[in-house]
């Protein structure tokens, strides 16, 4: 019986695949567990063929409509070179008079409005609506932590983060070393930098805030959130409710692409194969391309690798702009001229090349998978743990550097190079040797412990989302709540 039933959810999700999959997501979740009627307003980036693409077969279950927004030109309010986040929040400020419209013309009149930390600055036309809003976070609760003591650090630290001593104290959290920083907090003079401090002061706005994680995996965080003594008092005390894992469900109808690596995969040894790849918008230097195709080689291990172009530019240089492309033998020709000579032919029994896009929900899931060497997306993180995959942890943008130490320094379910990949190229021994690491099982020993802990992070992650878990309870009480909202508004209306 369905109790707690507020009449229909708004999400807000901001342009990128690594925000809108997990919106679509927790939409498709309010929708088949809670049996709600949810909406997805979806602002998209003009250049992102994908994003339509994904939106497309998204509604094609009929569970959530979505309404996209393509993105207005905002060529005349920014630097050509702006950086991500920069372009991210000119792009939802100037969404908003369109999502106004698109909330005026719904019905049912919707009671709750979900944001994600981009679109906080639409939060007061929630407010006009009558709407309980919240932000979802589409990250885990330490990245949280970060964002909503910014503000703070930028009155008490002077100079640039990455050059101070001492690691950056946040209240009843993991102190973050200056290297790892998030990536609007590398350039204080940038205006991203000042676009994420917007972020921080805008969180602690909503009613509520979302996260992508569970209680079991991060305790400690989402108390320091809660206790008005550490994060709470940022917080205003609003409550902090770690509903996740959202992870990406598998698509009922697969693509001829998707059908050809999952008969290959089929064909391997159980947990053998290294799926390799850097997220939705992930690029990297030609020469470290070289040593990642030779380590491969020198590893011996079977593998999946989802290459792009190489580029010297931004390691998120393909994040807002990523297009699906088909796997075509003129692709195979030209991803060659750059691999070294020879590679395609000398690894072609133990590993497939897929060209920017690979369906990596159903790779993850697959039992022939062993490994995951992956840029510490947040969405592929949690992807990979749900799957029991250990990780080779090369974080190279955004919030990855701290999902980085996340996995290996605290989870231990990850192993990770010793020098950042952003400062210098990683050699090909030392790849190999982490691939081997996380790959290879010491029969001498008693089994490998990475692979140990990483299923026991899958089993809690199973648990939190059961009947009476932490997430399903967490969600419950966010419709509670919406539906006492709801009442008082009905309340209100009536007098
Ligand atoms: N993804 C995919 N195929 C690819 C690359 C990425 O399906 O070839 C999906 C991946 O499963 C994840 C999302 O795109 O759900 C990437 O999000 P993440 O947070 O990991 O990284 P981002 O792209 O935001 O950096």
């Amino acid at each position: 019986m369905e109790i707690h039933k507020p009449a229909h959810v708004v999400l807000l999700s901001s342009p990128g695949l690594g925000h809108l999959i997990p919106f679509i997501e927790l939409g498709n979740r309010f929708a088949l567990h809670h049996n709600l009627k949810v909406t997805v307003i979806a602002v998209t980036s003009e250049t992102s063929a994908a994003e339509t693409q994904l939106i497309k077969s998204a509604t094609k279950p009929n569970l959530i409509n979505i309404i996209q927004l393509p993105s207005q030109d905002i060529s005349h309010l920014i630097k050509p070179d702006a950086a991500v986040v920069t372009r991210l929040c000119v792009m939802m400020r100037e969404a908003k008079p369109a999502i106004r419209t698109s909330l005026s013309n719904m019905t049912p009149q919707p009671s709750v409005f979900i944001v994600d930390i981009f679109g906080t600055e639409s939060l007061p036309i929630a407010k006009d609506f009558n709407l309980l809003n919240y932000v979802f976070v589409a990250s885990h609760a330490w990245f949280l932590s970060l964002v909503i003591y910014t503000p703070v650090l930028d009155k008490q630290i002077e100079g640039q983060y990455v050059e101070q001593q001492e690691e950056l104290k946040i209240p009843g959290c993991r102190s973050v070393r200056p290297e790892e920083v998030v990536d609007p907090m590398l350039d204080r003079n940038d205006m991203q930098y000042e676009e994420y401090l917007g972020v921080g002061n805008g969180i602690p706005k909503s009613d509520g805030v979302l996260i992508n994680t569970w209680e079991e995996l991060q305790h400690s965080d989402l108390q320091a959130l809660r206790d008005e003594d550490l994060l709470g008092g940022i917080l205003n005390k609003i409550p902090v409710y770690g509903i996740g894992p959202i992870a990406r469900q598998p698509v009922s109808e697969t693509s001829q692409e998707t059908e050809l690596v999952l008969q290959w995969l089929d064909k391997q040894p159980s947990e053998s194969v290294i799926y390799v790849s850097f997220g939705s918008g992930g690029t990297m230097s030609f020469e470290q391309m070289t040593e990642l195709a030779w380590a491969l080689e020198l590893s011996e291990q079977r593998f999946i690798w989802v290459v792009r172009a190489p580029t010297e530019v931004a390691a998120d240089a393909a994040f807002l702009s990523t297009g699906f492309t088909s796997n075509s033998d003129d692709n195979n020709e030209v991803v060659a001229n750059y691999l070294p000579e020879g590679f395609l032919s000398r690894t072609h029994n133990v590993g497939i090349l897929v060209l920017e896009w690979a369906p990596q929900e159903a790779i993850l899931r697959h039992p022939s998978i062993g490994g995951f060497l992956s840029h510490c997306g947040w969405n592929s993180t949690i992807e990979s743990l749900t799957n029991g995959v250990p990780m080779i942890a090369w974080p190279l943008y955004a919030e990855q550097r701290m999902n980085a130490t996340l996995l290996a320094e605290e989870m231990g379910v990850a192993v990770r190079p010793k020098v950042l990949p952003l400062k210098k190229v990683v050699d090909r021994e030392e790849i190999a040797s982490m691939v081997r690491e996380i790959m290879v099982v010491d029969q001498n020993a008693k089994g490998n412990p990475i692979r140990e802990r990483v299923k026991e992070i899958k089993n809690s992650a199973e648990k939190a989302l059961l009947e009476g878990g932490s997430s399903r309870v967490a969600m419950s009480e966010v419709l509670l709540t919406a539906k006492d909202h709801c009442r008082a508004c009905k309340r209100k209306n009536r007098r």
